[in-house]
């Protein structure tokens, strides 16, 4: 898919969601920090995204890498090298979108979940503002 037409999609998928919940979104969390160096793409604050999503820095970047269809590794310091060079309307789209299905309360739209994993295959968001549960997709 192209990348103009893929952004489309995406916005078409966040435009759907009601005007208060994107608002909570945008005050609660931190911009990446997103750099293009050489033939790689460098999220400088990965981890300290990650955990303030509540979620795990690999789980993040395993579907990243997956949804970019690259390679990529996190670093000591916390910033994951993603292989390949993509602009930061891609990036932030992509982790828009997972936040959507992997971290928003789809209840009351806290972004305040923890992702419970029961087993390999059955996976569910817990908020813990509201105490709603939604099962996911796994990773
Ligand atoms: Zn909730």
């Amino acid at each position: 898919m192209e990348e103009k037409e893929y952004l489309q999609l995406l916005d078409r998928l966040y435009n759907k969601l009601p005007e208060k919940v994107q608002k909570q979104g945008i005050q609660a969390l931190p911009n990446l920090i997103i750099l293009n160096i050489g033939a790689t793409t460098i999220i400088r604050n990965f981890k300290e995204y990650c955990d303030r999503l509540r979620r795990e820095d690999k789980l993040c970047m395993k579907y990243l890498l997956k949804e970019l269809g690259v390679a990529g590794s996190e670093e000591a310091n916390g910033q994951l090298v993603i292989q390949g060079r993509f602009s930061s309307s891609v990036i932030n789209a992509l982790m828009d979108r997972f936040i959507k299905v992997y971290v928003r309360c789809s209840t009351c739209g806290s972004v305040d979940t923890i992702l419970v994993k029961k087993d390999r295959n059955v996976w569910y968001i817990s908020c813990l503002a509201c105490g709603a549960q939604t099962s996911v997709k796994p990773i």
